[in-house]
């Protein structure tokens, strides 16, 4: 039941940390969360607090909406970081990082982890989120309440890399649910090649933002991609026992599916808060400066001072949200309340205009979908074979609402006659059309200084221009300057259209988009030289020379790593903290804080004798699971990171490097030896290759293969170097191919007539795209890039004069090469192999056995192997 949040704030009595400041403990490391500490920081808030943040999912904080792009395959993992871990530790931030908080006891001003932590606070903050909706359906559960395997939400990275696991190996997904989030989640597995089913209980697409016109529109749409759309219907039970199978419907009918995604809607996270006796009704009830309620103790001072929240956790007059808009919002106001920056600062709620990319189609909605009164006037333009609907609803001379369908270029302008109750065109057709026959500049051009534009960011027109005035003249700097274009990104084309006008022909390009990396201002090239000359050999050398200021940048320090690897093979001194996880432990962190080890097998091939070690060292570390991998070699999943050493010493055989942004494997097919079309030793080939390029840096991964003849069956055309025997001794050398989101036959970079010319000519590129490449650059994008013409001129024909120089750094490279492995046995810090975190029990990830039921030992499915190997080596690539 709710009760009103006390209405007078009683400071948090100083208690003070060890440096005398007020500790503020942050739960929930999320959107909200972490945009309340980047405005507290702006706010001096980093000199009056010492800041503790828990986030109970392992990783800095990042992109939630693009989600969305990631399991379409638009965006990769590491374009959603927004602060990386490094980020928290450079403005003395305590994170604890995949630490679920269990309790609050709000007398006692603490809170209590999961480790059995206890954290003092005199501030706190609720930043909860909210979790995946678990719609009532028999069979979803198990015995032990999770959920059952292959029924999955879609709210984190761990539920999109679940999916796209998911996707790689099963076939059929239902998705429940067609709003927002249920068309992203059918998108993106479609995309990922799977059947998939939407199913919406009401009876159009999005309807709390669409009409039933708009709705039938975006279906026919989202029907064009290939998704099915079943409406007016519902799952009533779940099938299934160890794994989904399917979902029944009302009607008892059985769909099929190997993967169920819960997309009906979202429970905001409110446990702690529920616990700690705080007011929740649908969420946890703050007043307008975001301070929480609850009943006021004995002593007379209520429990809840000092107590916030902030997000998706949280009720505001009523209205949860569920959009990013307001929610940074309310981390403004709270960023304004807790530094006193503003101590007048209250939020009053936020009229939300949605702009989103559904399933590929852009849509915008705000106020009403659909007249409601009699007298309101309904405005309708649409284009359905291009997939255009565009409404509005005006009511008493009022723009009461709006929806744009597939062409959004009017949305800035309506939403400021929405927001503001603008007087609307005689001409109603004018608020949906440009009837004055402009290209919608004059929509920006005509729009108040007060309009927004952004409205993730509540970025306005006025702020845009005066960005411009202030000296900002591109498209980058202004959208680093007010955050507009950051959030959901729909905006970026009126942002540039709004720069563009303002700078009036002076619009220039930020240099920065041609860094290396953003913390150090030079291109590719111009950064080699300066190393080159200056002879930089550390991350923090480069900084402290080449960085404005002399100041460090975590964003920047992975990339410079990689460089000065590449550049400085013997001399570079390695400083571990500008490496990720995975390249500090030369291992591949898993969801669930484990890892996986991959030992190198070179070309693919084996023997029993490596194959019975690792079967003796899967059953000795209680390996979850032994996986063939994609790259033809042996994956151990599930090791403990403490382990790892002793892994490596009893498997006795090299890193594959399956973790890093280096020279990862080399496929190959069985070639002339056993193959009856086989043209040339690709086996013994891909052997060599990896040999001599075997833990090479590059700018992003690099996989190759060789292939026996033009038959590829070790897909050669689509790897980042790929090598095709074509008969007579001669090779055909491919280069930029892909097989991942994206999909590109390769380059014919040259015929050469000798194992050996292929040898030199693959070290030559990648060599070249060692030092020209930019960082997580993969070779599809370089050698479009650079120009195939060009590539040739300069590595074939020595063109530039650079191919000695190439020849002899990679020379260099290769002779510097050791087992990372190797490492194990003498850690390079102290700490380098403890487990600094609780690891998650992982539901989701079966141990799994090949096999009969009751399952085969690890030692079973290690002889299986073992006694393949032993027998011919023929047979499929
Ligand atoms: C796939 C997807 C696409 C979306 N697209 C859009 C869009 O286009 N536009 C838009 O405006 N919005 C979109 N959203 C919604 C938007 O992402 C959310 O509104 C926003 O992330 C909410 O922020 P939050 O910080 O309140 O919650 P969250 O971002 O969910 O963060 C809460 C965090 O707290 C952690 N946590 C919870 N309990 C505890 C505990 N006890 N201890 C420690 N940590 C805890 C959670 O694990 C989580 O990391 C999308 C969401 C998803 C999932
Ligand atoms: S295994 Fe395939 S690619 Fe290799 S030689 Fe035989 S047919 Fe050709």
């Amino acid at each position: 039941m709710t009760t009103a949040p006390s209405t007078t704030e009683v400071p948090a009595p100083r208690r003070g940390g060890t440096s005398g400041r007020r500790r503020l403990v942050v739960v929930g490391n999320g959107m909200a969360g972490a945009r309340t500490l980047e405005e507290l920081l702006a706010r001096g808030g980093g000199e009056m607090f010492d800041i503790t943040v828990f986030g109970d999912e392992p990783y800095g904080s990042y992109n939630r909406i693009l989600l969305s792009g990631v399991l379409a395959g638009d965006d990769d993992e590491e374009g959603i970081v927004l602060n990386p871990r490094e980020w928290y530790a450079d403005n003395g931030i305590d994170l604890r990082c995949g630490v679920r908080v269990t309790g609050v006891r709000t007398a006692a001003r603490e809170v209590v982890d999961a480790t059995g932590a206890v954290t003092p606070y005199d501030v706190l903050v609720l930043a909860t989120g909210s979790s995946s909706r678990v719609p009532p359906m028999e069979g979803v559960r198990r015995a032990d309440g999770s959920l059952l395997p292959g029924v999955t939400g879609f709210r984190g990275l761990d539920d999109t890399r679940g999916l796209l696991d998911a996707a790689r190996a099963h076939e059929r997904a239902v998705v429940l649910g067609g709003g927002l989030l249920g068309l992203e989640a059918a998108h993106g597995l479609r995309r990922q090649g799977l059947d998939v089913t939407v199913l919406h209980s009401p009876a159009h697409l999005m309807n709390q933002q669409l009409d039933a016109a708009a709705g039938a529109v975006l279906r026919t749409s989202v029907e064009g991609t290939g998704v099915r759309v079943l409406t007016g219907t519902r799952a009533s039970a779940v099938t299934g026992t160890d794994r989904v199978t399917g979902v029944v419907l009302p009607d008892g009918s059985h769909l099929a599916a190997d993967v169920v995604v819960l997309t009906a809607g979202t429970t905001p996270n409110t446990g702690l808060a529920e616990a700690a006796g705080l007011d929740v009704d649908r969420a946890v009830v703050v007043d307008d400066r975001m301070r929480c309620g609850g009943a006021p103790s004995v002593a007379g001072a209520s429990p809840t001072d000092g107590v916030y929240a902030v997000g998706e956790c949280v009720q505001h007059r009523g209205v949860v949200y569920g959009l990013v808009a307001p929610l940074w919002e309310q981390a403004t106001v709270l960023a304004d309340v807790l530094t006193g920056a503003d101590p007048t600062a209250e939020y009053r709620g936020s009229r939300t205009c949605t702009k989103l990319k559904v399933a590929g189609v852009d849509v915008a909605a705000m106020g009403l979908p659909a007249p409601e009164l009699p007298g309101d006037e309904l405005v309708v333009v649409a284009e359905p074979s291009r997939g255009v609907h565009l409404s509005a609803v005006v009511r008493d001379g009022v723009l009461v609402g709006a929806t744009l369908l597939g062409d959004v270029s009017r949305t800035p302008a309506l939403q400021q006659a929405f927001e503001r109750g603008l007087p609307l065109p005689e001409r109603r057709l004018e608020l949906l059309l440009d009837l004055g026959g402009g290209a919608g500049e004059g929509d920006v051009a005509d729009l108040d200084d007060d309009a927004p534009v952004c409205s993730c960011n509540q970025v306005t027109k006025g702020a845009i221009t005066g960005a411009v005035a202030g000296g900002c003249t591109s498209v980058k700097g202004v959208m680093d300057a007010t955050r507009a274009g950051k959030g959901c990104g729909t905006c970026k084309g009126v942002v540039g259209r709004l720069v563009e006008l303002a700078a009036d022909g002076a619009l220039t390009e930020d240099p920065s988009v041609h860094w290396y990396v953003p913390g150090v201002p030079l291109r590719k090239d111009e950064l080699v030289r300066e190393i080159r000359e200056r002879r930089l050999l550390s991350v923090s050398a480069v900084f402290a020379a080449l960085a404005p200021g002399g100041e460090p940048d975590a964003k920047s320090s992975m990339g410079l790593t990689s460089l000065l690897r590449t550049l400085w093979p013997e001399d570079f001194e390695d400083e571990r903290g500008g490496r990720f996880v995975n390249d500090r432990v030369h291992a591949n962190i898993q969801r669930d804080g484990t890892f996986s080890v991959v030992p190198q097998m070179k070309g693919g091939v084996t023997t029993a004798d490596e194959l019975r070690r690792i079967a003796d060292v899967a059953d000795k570390y209680d390996v979850g699971m032994i996986k063939v991998t994609g790259g033809q070699r042996i994956d151990l999943l599930g090791v403990r990171k403490e382990d790892l050493p002793k892994v490596w010493e009893d498997l006795g055989m090299p890193s594959g490097y399956a973790y890093g942004k280096s020279m990862r494997t080399v496929k190959t097919c069985v070639g002339s030896d056993f193959c009856r079309f086989g043209l040339d030793d690709s086996t013994q080939l891909g052997i060599d290759l990896e040999t001599r390029f075997q833990g090479l840096e590059t700018p992003a991964k690099l996989k190759m293969a060789v292939v026996g003849c033009p038959r590829n069956c070790a897909e050669a055309y689509v790897k980042d170097v790929g090598v095709v025997a074509v008969g007579k001794g001669r090779w055909e050398v491919y280069v930029g191919g892909a097989a991942g989101a994206s999909v590109r036959k390769g380059d014919l970079l040259a015929t050469v007539g000798s194992a050996e010319e292929v040898i030199t000519v693959v070290g030559r590129f990648v060599q070249l795209y060692r030092e020209w490449g930019n960082w997580l650059e993969r070779t599809y994008d370089f050698v479009p890039r650079m120009g195939l013409d060009r590539l040739q001129k300069v590595l074939l024909e020595d063109a530039g004069g650079l191919v000695a120089g190439l020849d002899a750094d990679l020379e260099q490279a290769v002779a510097a090469y050791r087992d990372p492995w190797q490492e194990g046995r003498e850690p390079v810090t102290p700490g380098q192999f403890r487990t600094a975190l609780p690891l998650v029990p992982l539901p989701l990830v079966p141990r799994r056995a090949a096999g009969a039921p009751g399952g085969t030992s690890v030692a079973d499915i290690g002889s299986d192997l073992a006694a393949a190997a032993a027998g011919p080596a023929g047979g499929a690539a």
